[in-house]
């Protein structure tokens, strides 16, 4: 197997949305969790996204194992690599993007890169090097107090240069309006100018492909999803990937499933009620979680009993005030943790139990859950609902399994439901 595409992405949910927006594109993708193991065993895909957590870590970390991803994505055969950003370009004078790409660009060997957070389609435009966030630029965006890295310069060349030892250029709108090639003849340009970053302006999407279409002339990108877009695009347009269609090759997988409910958003508590009508429900005690009142093992023991006879599904979601209130009494990060834990314990009793299908609502859930389960990484399936898909587990020592990870406010009404018709 050779990888059309390889990306590192600075963290688990940008790592997701791309998977599925590559997979969308009809590239087969598989989403890691890490760098992996060089014995996993991959199917046969067009495109890896290695998920890191190093967007805000220290910078000699996030190129170490950004460079550890890149060697991992070259050596299956990945001539092109996206650095995958956040779109609003989440980052501080100290990096990491600046950092990570100076060190990936001059692994890859490229003279110039082309960097674009840029996804008309969302309401990320690159406008005269400019990134604007809906209809106003980046610093006056609630991305400008961001608790991690607050954005008070909406200059994009500006951004990278205290960032990176390469001197950063723009490729204009006018240019980009030209096609292809007069973007190739300014970064040419630009090269001889000694220049080694060029920001690309993008204000519609159809540019999007124009760019995918030049940025694979290199070895290395940095973008958004946007960028994943148009490099799919391009892929596929250029014939070097042949579109495939997710969800017709599921294998089933047999084995009880479990759904787990740990966001307390407002769309989770109604898809949590709209459940109630069709399987049994656990809910927690969330104040007995917390001080550690057993709660793991009694859902287990309760699920155990409703498990044969179809879907069940536990949750700790409450309402705003319950969880205000419990916040309150124990700190909103202690309460949220042990939260998490307790519902990552119990979908290891789950699995234990021999649950090989599971759905589960909640970011940091999630991200506990996976973290416990050990699973090295998905292949990315049919979309339950608009940026949910289904993921099948690949290398995992349990063997197959299928999950469905989602955000708080993902989904319609009856989500739980609709993720279990689409699990095979
Ligand atoms: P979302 O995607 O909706 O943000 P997350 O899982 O990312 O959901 O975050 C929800 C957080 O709330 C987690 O840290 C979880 O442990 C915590 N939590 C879950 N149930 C409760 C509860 N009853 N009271 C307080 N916090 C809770």
């Amino acid at each position: 197997m050779k990888l059309a595409l390889g990306c590192i992405a600075d963290d688990y949910t940008g790592a997701s949305d791309l998977a599925n927006m590559l997979t969308r594109c009809g590239l087969r993708t598989v989403q890691t969790i890490g760098v992996p193991a060089d014995a996993l065993k991959l199917p046969d895909v067009d495109a890896v996204v290695v998920s890191l957590k190093s967007r805000s870590i220290e910078a000699s970390k996030a190129v170490a194992r950004s460079r550890e991803a890149d060697k991992w994505l070259r050596a299956r055969g990945a001539s092109h690599v996206l650095f995958k950003i956040c779109s609003t370009f989440d980052s501080t004078d100290a990096g990491n993007i600046g950092p990570v790409m100076d060190a990936l660009r001059a692994d890859s060997g490229d003279g110039i890169v082309l960097v674009t957070p840029a996804f008309p389609g969302t309401g990320r435009t690159v406008y005269q090097g400019n990134l604007f966030v809906g209809s106003v630029p980046l610093n006056e965006s609630p991305l400008k107090d961001h608790p991690l890295n607050p954005m008070h310069d909406s200059n994009l060349m500006r951004v990278l240069a205290r960032q990176s030892k390469a001197n950063v250029g723009l490729v204009d709108l006018a240019t980009v309006a030209k096609g292809a090639d007069a973007i190739r003849a300014r970064l040419a340009e630009l090269a001889r100018q000694g220049i080694g970053a060029a920001v690309i302006d993008s204000v519609f999407d159809p540019e999007l492909e124009t760019i995918g279409r030049v940025a694979l002339d290199q070895g290395l990108s940095v973008g958004a999803s946007g960028m994943g877009l148009g490099l799919a695009r391009g892929l596929v347009a250029s014939g070097r990937v042949k579109a495939a269609s997710t969800g017709s090759d599921q294998a089933t997988i047999d084995g009880p499933v479990a759904c787990l409910a740990g966001s307390c958003s407002q769309a989770t508590l109604g898809q949590i009620a709209q459940a109630e009508k069709s399987m049994p429900v656990l809910h927690l005690d969330a104040e007995k979680v917390v001080s550690g009142g057993g709660e793991a093992e009694r859902a287990l023991g309760w699920a155990r009993e409703h498990l044969a006879k179809g879907p069940v599904l536990i949750a700790s979601s409450s309402t705003p005030e319950q969880v205000s209130a419990l916040q309150a009494r124990h700190g909103r990060d202690a309460a949220g943790r042990a939260i998490e834990q307790t519902m990552a314990a119990i979908s290891e009793g789950l699995v234990a139990a021999g649950v090989r299908r599971l759905v589960v609502a909640g970011g940091e859930t999630s991200g506990a859950v996976v973290d416990r389960l050990g699973i090295p990484a998905f292949l990315v399936g049919p979309e339950i609902a608009a940026g949910v898909p289904v993921l099948r587990c690949v290398g995992w020592d349990k063997g197959d399994a299928v999950l469905a990870l989602k955000s708080g406010n993902f989904g319609g009404p009856d989500f739980f439901n609709d993720a279990i018709r689409l699990m095979p």
